[in-house]
């Protein structure tokens, strides 16, 4: 089944055209990448798709219902969560306020065990993060702090879950982690659109892929065929 389904999106900062006419699908249970360079467009495709940005035109359905002109915090209640760049953490909550703050859509008294539930399902995730549940957000390490990003997004329940850079200025064995963890998550449930500029890593992981350069979908296939692409190989993976 097709869970998200983008259209001919097209999106622009005033004169600058960031997004042209782009198509892209994930299917339920895929693990999608979207890889580019510095400026090809990545944050604006997944700022257009969480409604943080207004499209010039084009559509975008999930699960077969349109979401255009819906607000970011409606998108969320229907199923489409962002991990946004940068994290954007609560830095003076805890960790496990900034995870609850992920459910504050859904957060009622009856829906309380649900989400210390949900809670728990994310520190069996990152065990790290039951260890510092009561640390200030703000004082943690560069890994732990996208943890609980990826984590507050899980804690909306998404259906996609898109997440924008995950191993920006992390150490390779912190984003190793990270993305072993993002990897498994469609097997439990969570369909994944990751956009990133570590192509050689992310190809081994997708199931498939899309490359943006200048806001335009150049390439598209399974990612183990793009990654010996001679071309990707050359720009993205850096042979030759
Ligand atoms: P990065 O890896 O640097 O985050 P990206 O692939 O996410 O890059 P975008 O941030 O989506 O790329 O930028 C796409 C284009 O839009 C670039 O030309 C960028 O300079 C421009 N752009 C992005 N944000 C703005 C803004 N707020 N105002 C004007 N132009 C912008």
């Amino acid at each position: 089944m097709t869970l998200l389904s983008v259209t001919n999106l097209s999106a622009s900062y005033g004169k600058i055209q960031a997004l042209r006419q782009v198509n892209l699908h994930v299917e339920a249970g895929e693990f999608v990448a979207v890889i580019g360079a510095n400026g090809a467009g990545k944050t604006t495709l997944l700022k257009t798709l969480s409604g943080l940005m207004q499209p010039q035109g084009g559509h975008v359905q999930l699960a077969g219902k349109s979401l255009n002109g819906l607000s970011a915090e409606t998108r969320v209640g229907q199923g489409i969560a962002l991990v946004p760049e940068h994290r954007q953490l609560f830095g003076g909550m805890s960790v496990k306020e900034n995870l609850l703050m992920g459910s504050y859509s859904r957060y009622t008294r009856a829906q309380k065990a649900e989400i210390e539930a949900d809670v728990e399902r994310v520190y069996a995730l990152f065990p790290i993060l039951r260890e510092r549940q009561n640390q200030l957000a703000g004082t943690l390490s560069g890994g732990q702090q996208q943890m609980v990003a990826i984590g507050r997004g899980l804690m909306a329940r998404p259906r996609v879950l898109m997440l924008d850079e995950p191993s920006v200025g992390l150490a390779p064995l912190v984003v190793r982690e990270i993305f072993r963890v993002v990897a498994a998550l469609p097997a439990q449930g969570t369909t994944v659109l990751i956009v990133e500029q570590n192509a050689r890593q992310i190809l081994k992981l997708a199931d498939r892929a899309y490359v943006l350069e200048n806001g335009v979908v150049k390439l598209e296939g399974v990612a183990s065929d793009l990654a010996n692409n001679p071309v990707v190989q050359q720009i993205y993976l850096g042979h030759g």
